[in-house]
């Protein structure tokens, strides 16, 4: 590699423009804090990158307190219900109607990023696209460096005063940390295809169906749009699974001969995802701050995952705005402790919905699987607690 140019400066150098990156540049921006965020993809590939879609009410709450949020009032949808489909029957949880009395929105994730990067854009906020970050340096100084890839392969390399790594899991800012950090990964033992179908939804609610051959779920994207999941073989190759079978066995595991025909449509995404977990501990090395999938991945089945993102981007813009602005540096000593708090609870409501999902290998453990849904179909009180959890943070 030649020597590397100079990219420039910035207070604040975050990498990654997913929803952590994105929320964290927008409300740095409009404090006036002078951050740069470098994002290894281009513009298209963040409109068109389909993940997430149910954002908690805390997460719109957050977004509308910060002006955020016109896009997903005018195109995201309410949604307040799940139904559990076994073998013993089914049976449905209004969720908005129990716990907090509360609903998701439903707003595709490709597009939250696009609505947070025009207004980003438009305030003139700054972002370098196709722009890969390497390698994080001085972490232990107040004059951090991130070296980068940028566009044509050229070398740069970038200054700041903190670097705040949105970047995900595999990203430079997880490289850069150094032993003291610890990682808890747990691997659920758990795949899943992931399928994305140009079919309207089959269900009014959110669908999970557990059955011998494994878990299947069903969740709206759009009125045109559904993702589905089907639990498979980890290590299984996406291209083992044509068109006709992913519907065979979604309509079986669903129960479409009992329950009416799923609306199907071409599969116009497919990838495995296993259910593993990620946490960093603590968040913050020096000059250093981890958000979003960065600093804790989760696995989709309670879809918290951009809801986690969203929340530490928030804690994380307010703890440099104290910094930066008032010289108070309390909430960033604070940050890593007053985000793992939300992190861990959410990665055992997670795990809890795992373990209710799937079955079993252990006759012992299968049973106490099908208590857990049975106690979740009878009882009040174990409604209620879901209901908190399912939509809460
Ligand atoms: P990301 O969205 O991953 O953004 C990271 C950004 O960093 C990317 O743009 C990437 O290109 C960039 N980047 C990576 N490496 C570098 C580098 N070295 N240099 C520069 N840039 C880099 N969550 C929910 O809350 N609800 C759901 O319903 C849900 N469903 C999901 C379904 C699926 C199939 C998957 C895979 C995930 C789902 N999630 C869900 C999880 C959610 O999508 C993630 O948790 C969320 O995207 C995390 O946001 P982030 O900003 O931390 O990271």
């Amino acid at each position: 590699m030649t020597e590397d140019q100079n990219g420039g400066s910035a207070q604040v150098l975050i990498l990654g423009a997913g929803p952590a990156g994105l929320l964290l540049g927008n409300l740095l921006h409009r404090e006036g804090i002078d951050c740069v965020i470098l994002e290894r993809a281009g513009r298209a590939t963040l409109a068109d990158r389909a993940r997430a879609g149910y954002l908690a009410p805390d997460t719109v709450r957050t977004l509308q307190r910060h002006g955020l949020a016109e896009g997903l009032s005018r195109g995201g949808s309410s949604h307040g219900s799940c139904e559990f489909r076994t073998e013993d029957g089914r049976f449905r949880l209004d969720y908005d109607q129990l716990g907090r009395g509360e609903a998701h929105t439903v707003y595709p994730q490709q597009q939250l990023v696009a609505d947070l990067l025009d207004t980003y854009l438009a305030a003139g906020g700054r972002i370098a696209f196709d722009t890969e970050a390497l390698a994080v340096h001085g972490t232990d100084t107040d004059a951090p460096t991130v070296t980068a890839r940028a566009a044509e392969g050229r070398p740069v390399r970038w200054q700041g005063r903190y670097v705040a790594a949105c970047d995900g899991r595999h990203g430079a800012g997880r490289r850069a940390l150094g032993p003291t950090v610890r990682h808890h990964r747990r691997d659920h033992g758990v795949s899943w295809l992931a399928l994305l179908a140009e079919a309207p939804p089959s269900l009014d609610a959110v669908g999970y169906a557990v059955h011998p051959h494994g878990f299947a779920g069903h969740m709206a994207r759009t009125d045109r749009i559904t993702r589905y999941y089907l639990q498979c073989e980890p290590g299984t190759d996406p291209a083992a699974w044509p068109q006709e079978r992913i519907w065979a066995e979604l309509s079986l595991r669903l129960q479409a001969d009992r329950y009416g025909p799923l609306h199907q449509g071409p599969i116009t995404q497919r990838g495995v995802v296993a259910l593993e977990s990620d946490v960093v501990e603590p968040l913050r090395q020096g000059s250093l701050l981890l958000a979003g999938d960065a600093a804790s991945l989760i696995s989709p089945s309670a879809a918290k995952g951009a809801n986690l993102a969203v929340l530490a981007a928030e804690l994380l813009a307010a703890a440099l705005a104290d910094d930066l602005l008032r010289g108070d540096p309390s909430g960033l000593d604070h940050y890593s402790e007053r985000c793992l708090a939300h992190i861990w609870r959410a990665q055992e409501f997670s795990r809890w919905m795992i373990r209710l999902l799937h079955p079993e290998r252990d006759p012992f453990q299968e049973r106490l699987r099908r208590a857990r849904l049975d106690s979740l179909r009878t009882s009040r009180a174990d409604q209620d607690w879901f209901a908190q959890h399912y939509v809460g943070l």
